[in-house]
């Protein structure tokens, strides 16, 4: 974990609880924590997320809440500087869960257009054509071999005063992508879950594997039926690795307040901050 990254975390975790302290809904809390990573540029969202292949970068963003069930989703996001907040407006203005490509861009802008209008254009282009199927199908399976690691998508989950729950993340996808390619992160029950009578789930890690096995709500419904919450996130990435040899990371809050952060890859930046001293920040957590 950079300096940066450890600074971002502590403001996250100081924006998130300010507002929970207050009196907040979960849902506010996630969305700022969120947004304060978004807009770091120090993890893999936002203004710091990585391209596809074709250069361009698509974002995915998730949020939740655990009252109502009620969610919002957007993928493929282009030109957004906080598609957390393009998610919870699709949840909160629309009847829809998820909106996918140019339209949910274009949707995002309609909402958004005083934080859009900075930010900056897509990073590391590459020399490929752009978009070219047989190119891109080329380069990636080239690519792929070398390098297949899902790194830095930002998350948060937040329970407030009245017993709720919330859980969002954010990401700008894994370090080799197809142009098009969608992860986890905004599929609810994949990449993000929340339910009160459950608890909240925020994953990172490689989208393909934490998709076929829907891991946050398969953690979500060990907490209902009574798991604590680092057993919980352990058995169902001990579930992960065997099957699918899928590496990942959890946040994970159950409705009593209890919670744990568990990784199966080497390490995982991530804190908390239950508002007594100060916010609680590392990258490497019991396995
Ligand atoms: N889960 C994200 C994805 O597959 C990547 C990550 O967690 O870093 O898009």
């Amino acid at each position: 974990m950079t300096e940066r990254q450890r600074a971002c975390l502590a403001e996250a975790l100081e924006a998130g609880y300010d507002l929970l302290r207050g009196g907040g809904p979960a849902i506010a809390a996630v969305e700022a924590a969120i947004r304060a990573m978004e807009a770091s540029g120090a993890f893999n969202a936002g203004v710091g997320s990585r391209a596809q292949l074709d250069g361009i970068r698509r974002m995915d963003a998730s949020i939740m809440e655990g009252r109502d069930l009620q969610a919002g989703a957007v993928a493929g996001l282009e030109g957004i500087r906080h598609p957390i907040t393009a998610a919870r407006l699709v949840m909160e203005k629309t009847a829809h869960v998820l909106l996918a490509g140019p339209q949910a861009t274009r949707f995002a802008r309609y909402f958004e257009l005083e934080p859009l209008a900075s930010f900056p254009g897509p990073r590391a282009p590459t020399k490929q054509p752009r978009g070219e199927v047989p190119a891109m199908l080329r380069l990636y399976r080239a690519m792929a071999r070398r390098r297949r690691v899902g790194l830095e998508t930002v998350g948060a989950v937040a329970l407030d005063r009245t017993g709720s729950l919330a859980a969002g993340a954010s990401t700008g996808g894994i370090a080799v992508m197809l142009p098009g390619r969608v992860g986890d992160t905004p599929l609810i029950g994949c990449g993000v879950y929340a339910d009160d009578l459950a608890g909240a789930v925020s994953m990172t890690g490689v989208g393909e594997g934490i998709i076929r096995l829907a891991v946050a709500k398969e953690i979500a419904d060990r907490l209902a039926a009574g798991a604590a919450p680092g057993a919980a996130a352990r058995s169902v990435l001990a579930r992960l690795a065997a099957r699918l040899r899928g590496e990942a990371g959890a946040l994970v809050l159950a409705r009593d307040g209890r919670f744990a952060i568990r990784h199966t890859s080497p390490r995982m930046a991530a804190g908390w901050w239950t508002g007594r001293g100060k916010p609680v920040i590392k990258d490497k957590f019991e396995r």
